[in-house]
């Protein structure tokens, strides 16, 4: 296959040629944006796809107090906003787009969006994850009017009320403690008795006068008509069902990748996470992964942001082995 040196990377209409993008970023959370700074700085005038949130899930954290170089801790969306002006300033451009196909079997790869469709030599997939749903009757119904799976984003509208909060990991316990600033009492409800979360985030839980804990219990339902108003409770050890009266439910009990649109194309473990090698290859030369959506563990913006940076060294390296090429040699 051949193609045009002209302007424009979006795949025009049928039999028109393109120049494809040297290296297509999808997503700009912390991987996708540092990703996309080495990258324009490897000259690589790189294209981010944003994805539905400009700087993904960490821009949604109200404070973050573990990324080097903010001794006093940082805002989130301020952080993404300096990641994005400092890819920018070195000639990424970002759109706000998402990917809703992949053809990688292909050279240059094809991504469709919803509004157009890309040419790249090399992708960077960041699209990281969702966060998982209870999946308990009331909880999809009641979305936006009680039922919340971001406390920075809906905290606001729960001021002065009582809410509980699902999960028993840092997640939990972060969004909760944060809650603590406009409702009048947080329920962490749990269902083990050991919690996940680390020991400072536990110690700030318990030493908050709002936060009380409910072990070994689990969320059957969430009730309410034009907003929650309580939740069944079932006791794992006792199987006894309470109703607890509640105007908000807050869910942080983990997240699933979105590698969907890879599926079959793309090697995954069985939980959807991208397989990738230290230099954040994926199993089709040409496409790397950096980010939550190849990392369930460490989910960190700095971890992230440093995979971001292997992807795009690692990239520009390969896209310099195969400088000139047209058709790509695969691997046997
Ligand atoms: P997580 O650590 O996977 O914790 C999820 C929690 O939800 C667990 O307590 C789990 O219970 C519970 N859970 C899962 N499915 C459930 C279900 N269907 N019903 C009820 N409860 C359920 O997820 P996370 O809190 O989002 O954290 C993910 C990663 O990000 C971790 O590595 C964490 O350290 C990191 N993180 C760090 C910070 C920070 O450093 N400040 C902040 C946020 C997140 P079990 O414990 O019984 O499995």
């Amino acid at each position: 296959m051949e193609f045009s040196t002209g302007a424009g990377d979006k795949v025009p209409k049928e039999g028109t040629r393109v120049a494809p993008l040297d290296i297509l970023v999808l997503g700009s959370g912390p991987a996708g944006l540092a990703a996309a700074l080495y990258a324009a700085r490897a000259d690589r005038a790189p294209l981010v796809l944003s994805g539905q949130e400009l700087g993904g899930q960490a821009s949604l954290t109200n404070t973050i107090e573990n990324y080097p170089g903010f001794p006093e801790g940082v805002g989130g969306a301020e952080l993404a906003a300096l990641f994005q002006k400092q890819a920018e300033r070195f000639g990424a451009r970002i759109e706000m787009d998402s990917a809703t196909g992949a053809d990688l079997r292909s050279w240059p790869f094809r991504i469709k969006t919803y509004s157009a469709e890309y040419l790249t030599r090399a992708l960077i997939i960041a699209t990281g994850a969702t966060p998982r749903k209870l999946a308990v009757p009331g909880e999809q119904e009641l979305v936006g009017r009680g039922v919340s799976y971001c406390a920075t984003c809906d905290g606001w509208f729960f001021k002065g009320k009582e809410v509980v909060v699902v999960g028993g990991g840092d997640s939990a316990l972060e969004e909760g403690l944060f809650l603590t600033r406009y409702a009048t009492r947080v329920t962490i409800v749990h269902r083990r008795k050991e919690l996940r979360a680390g020991k400072i985030l536990l110690e700030r839980a318990k030493q908050n006068p709002k936060v009380s804990f409910l072990y070994d219990n689990v969320v059957d339902s969430i009730h309410g008509d034009a907003a929650v108003d309580e939740v069944l409770l079932r006791d794992l050890r006792t199987g006894q069902r309470t109703m607890l009266k509640t105007q908000g439910v807050f869910i942080f009990i983990g997240h699933d990748p979105n590698s969907d649109i890879f599926r079959g194309q793309l090697e995954m473990d069985p939980r959807g996470y991208l397989t990738v090698d230290s230099h954040m290859r994926t199993s089709v030369p040409g496409v790397f992964a950096a980010g939550e959506i190849a990392d369930p563990v460490f989910r960190q913006v700095v971890t992230s942001s440093g995979a971001g940076v292997v992807a795009a060294i690692a990239a520009e390296h390969w896209l310099a082995e195969h400088e000139g090429e047209t058709v790509l040699a695969r691997a046997a």
